[in-house]
């Protein structure tokens, strides 16, 4: 399956224009998305996620129709927005148990197998008993993983997952991307280059709304 971008236009309702004209194709495997603040990456992540409308283009995943069959997508998608700024009270088992359970996981022996298979792979298994909100930055990142891989999603997507992470704690988040990364296709968005060069074979450029460059690490990375 592949995700195809074409033409995709947004301009915002104050005259910025963050998405002009951009298409990218984009296969199984970790994808990069690298530019500075303001490029436009989260208004393409959020589009493809179909939280947010473009105003012209189209997008396909594999034959579903992104912009125009969102229920179908969201069966599909894993997200991890930049700012998962939800903490609730609610323990980490019962947070997971209630979002597999509004995925559609109705047996109560089958929720708890995925919630603790999930809880094990994102190596929080120990604290799953704690508040989601006690949690540190890491961890909360560790938690949104999970999350986003109930119903084991063909299209992940994740905003600027490791800003403000420290480097170990960046390190075991960049083992687990790699773990799910084999699965799905997976758009990592990022300002940080070392995200990149660890983690993805493929990506693209952004600035200013446009895609400066599409293809491989290395030939791009060799030009920074
Ligand atoms: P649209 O034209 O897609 O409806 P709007 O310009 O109306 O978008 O803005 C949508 C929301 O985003 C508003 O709540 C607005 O306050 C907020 N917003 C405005 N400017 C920015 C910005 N620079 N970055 C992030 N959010 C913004
Ligand atoms: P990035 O994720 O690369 O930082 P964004 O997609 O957040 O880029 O932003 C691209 C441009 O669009 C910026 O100039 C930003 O201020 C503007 N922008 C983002 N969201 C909104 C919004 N909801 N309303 C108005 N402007 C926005």
């Amino acid at each position: 399956m592949q995700l195809e971008i074409n033409n995709l236009n947004k301009q915002y309702g104050n005259g910025v224009h963050a998405l002009k004209d951009v298409s990218l194709t984009i296969g199984k495997g970790m994808f990069g998305l690298l530019g500075p603040n303001g490029a436009g990456k989260s208004s393409l992540m959020r589009t493809l996620a179909t939280l947010q409308d473009a105003d012209s283009g189209n997008v396909r995943l594999g034959d579903i129709d992104v912009l125009n069959e969102k229920d179908k997508v969201r069966q599909v998608l894993g997200y991890l927005p930049q700012e998962f700024g939800v903490y609730p009270r609610s323990s980490a088992v019962e947070l997971l148990d209630h979002l597999a359970l509004l995925k559609g996981v109705k047996n109560t022996g089958e929720r708890k197998a995925l919630v603790n298979y999930l809880l094990q792979k994102v190596n929080l298994f120990e604290h799953r008993k704690k508040a989601v909100k006690s949690f540190s930055g890491g961890m909360r990142q560790r938690f949104g993983i999970a999350q986003c891989l109930i119903g084991n999603p063909k299209l992940i997507i994740v905003d600027e997952p490791t800003a403000g992470l420290d480097p170990g704690e960046r390190n075991r988040f960049y083992n687990l991307l790699s773990e799910i990364g084999e699965e799905a296709i997976l758009i990592l968005s990022t300002h940080i280059v070392q995200d990149v060069r660890e983690l993805c074979t493929q990506m693209a450029i952004m600035n200013k709304g446009e895609v400066l460059y599409h293809g491989g690490v290395d030939q791009a990375l060799e030009l920074i």
